[in-house]
């Protein structure tokens, strides 16, 4: 039997969910015990944060070691250990060396893992943390072609930065990015796609946003590592050794079939590679390895074992209430491990993005703090409305609301205003009140649009004048 320790507040993972949590709850009760237990040797920590509407925030994020990061919090015990197991009945967690921690309170913000096409095969890369990228850093430098499948920010991102390569962009849908954007904002980065054959053309595109620290001393790479985010690629090589430009083939409305190495063919393929990925489509790509970037699984089985009343949702999350409260009494989850499994309000909805670790970590705290001292909190403000922004191929990109008509089944009109390789704009609308928006580009329209979206002020009379470049639309709702 290991030794035990317990505390009022206990914390598992140190992603921005888990460290947001921890930074609420030091906030909000700095007299109580703390335990955050993070199997990285690194935690994720948002600095520089800048408002650019009431729920849209720029930020930095910085990986901290775990040192640096507990003589910033002197009064809080910081574990470097995994947890193996939950055992609710008894307010506890159980680490790899056999240590119990109790709590009167859990907070499981533990993340996910890639989805990968193919575990266990070492030509198939998933992408997720510091060592993963590490691994594809050094695997792209002798790389002339790859595979990369996957349509969301992270397939959106490799592709934009990876140079001096021959890359083959497999995505189920018929655009690009289809995770984040709608066919027209896809045309409209398919140009910088074509660009990035230019490699002059694409370094002034380059924006500098994040600082990314990198020193990983004493990781192991058995552990998982908190996920990456925003300018993940910034602080690593990604070029081909040659550093050339790239050259980029999109093969639309397919999936991967099946991977093949050579020994696999009947009558073997010219090309000599060292994988084959057979599509959908029926074509037969060789390359030297394949970019598995298709989502994340949430990391919950390991809590579910033991804990029959553990809810799961079908994304395989852990069941969360509006006050990030699973299904068990006192356990508690934020970030990409959890659903959202409440009544959301019509303007939001869950994307497992840092914006919403971050939100759901701090509210999460609020929530244990509130439910610590028996009183009612009211749900954060951040709930109202999905906001996010990030960069693609160069350009902000600012996405609110229903954004690509999620949950209006169709009936919704769009206002869209274009300006080839610097700006495009799309209103959602339905029954003359905005529902979502797409800013791409300097648009400075992000205030404005959540403003009307929140509000639901009815628009009809200004009709298609909202985006009329030649009037101030800005002075009509200030
Ligand atoms: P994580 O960051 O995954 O942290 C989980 C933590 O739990 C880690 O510290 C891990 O070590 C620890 N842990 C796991 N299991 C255990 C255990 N059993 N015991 C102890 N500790 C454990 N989001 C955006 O908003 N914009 C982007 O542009 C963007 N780009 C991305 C690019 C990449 C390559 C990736 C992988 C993700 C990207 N995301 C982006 C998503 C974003 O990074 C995640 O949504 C967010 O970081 C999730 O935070 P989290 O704290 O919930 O989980």
């Amino acid at each position: 039997m290991g030794s035990k320790r317990s505390a009022t507040f206990v914390i598992i993972g140190g992603g921005i969910a888990g460290v947001s949590c921890l930074e609420g709850l030091s906030f909000l009760m700095p007299s109580e015990t703390i335990i955050l237990i993070s199997s990285s040797p690194l935690v994720k920590t948002v600095t520089n944060i800048m408002p650019i509407t009431k729920t849209l925030s720029h930020f930095d994020v910085e990986e901290k070691s775990l040192d640096d990061f507990s003589n910033l919090h002197p009064g809080i015990s910081i574990i470097h250990a995994t947890v193996i197991g939950l055992d609710s009945q008894h307010h506890s967690v159980i680490l790899t060396n056999g240590e119990i921690i109790q709590y009167k309170k859990l907070c499981i913000c533990a993340g996910g893992n890639p989805k990968i096409i193919a575990e266990n095969n070492s030509h198939v890369l998933g992408i997720r943390d510091t060592e993963s990228v590490k691994e594809f850093e050094l695997k792209i430098k002798n790389a002339s072609k790859i595979v990369v499948v996957g349509n969301g920010g992270i397939a959106t991102e490799i592709v934009h930065e990876i140079e001096g390569i021959e890359m083959v962009w497999v995505i189920k849908d018929k655009h690009i990015s289809a995770t984040f954007v709608d066919p027209g904002a896809a045309e409209f980065f398919q140009n910088q796609v074509r660009k990035i054959e230019d490699k002059k053309e694409r370094e002034r595109s380059m924006v500098k946003r994040l600082k990314y620290t990198t020193t990983s001393e004493g990781a192991s790479s058995s552990v998982k590592g908190a996920a990456l985010g925003p300018d993940w690629h910034r602080s690593f090589e990604l070029s081909h050794e040659r550093n050339e430009s790239s050259k980029v083939i999109i093969e639309y409305q397919c999936e991967v079939q099946c991977l093949k190495s050579r020994g696999d063919f009947t009558v073997p393929p010219d090309d000599e590679w060292p994988i084959y990925v057979e599509l959908t489509n029926g074509k037969i790509i060789g390359c030297d390895f394949v970019v598995s970037a298709t989502g994340v699984i949430p990391n919950s089985q390991l809590f579910v074992s033991g804990n029959d009343n553990l809810e799961i949702a079908e994304d395989g999350g852990l069941k969360v209430d509006w006050k990030m409260e699973t299904t068990v009494p006192d356990v508690f989850a934020a970030g990409d491990i959890c659903t959202a499994s409440w009544d959301k309000a019509h303007h939001w909805f869950q994307m497992r993005l840092w914006t919403q670790a971050r939100h759901m970590g701090m509210y999460a705290a609020k929530s244990m703090v509130g439910s610590l001292r028996g009183e009612e909190i009211l749900q954060d403000f951040c709930f109202e409305l999905f906001s996010h922004v990030t960069y693609f191929f160069g350009f902000k990109v600012v996405l609110l609301g229903l954004f690509n008509g999620q949950k209006l089944n169709g009936e919704y009109e769009v206002l869209l205003r274009v300006t080839k390789g610097a700006e495009y704009i799309k209103l959602v609308m339905k029954d003359g009140k905005m529902q979502g928006a797409v800013l791409i580009g300097e648009t400075d329209l992000e205030e404005m649009c959540e403003n009307l979206i929140l509000n639901q002020l009815d628009l009809t009379e200004y009709g298609e004048d909202l985006l009329n470049p030649d009037i101030d639309i800005e002075d009509y709702f200030d």
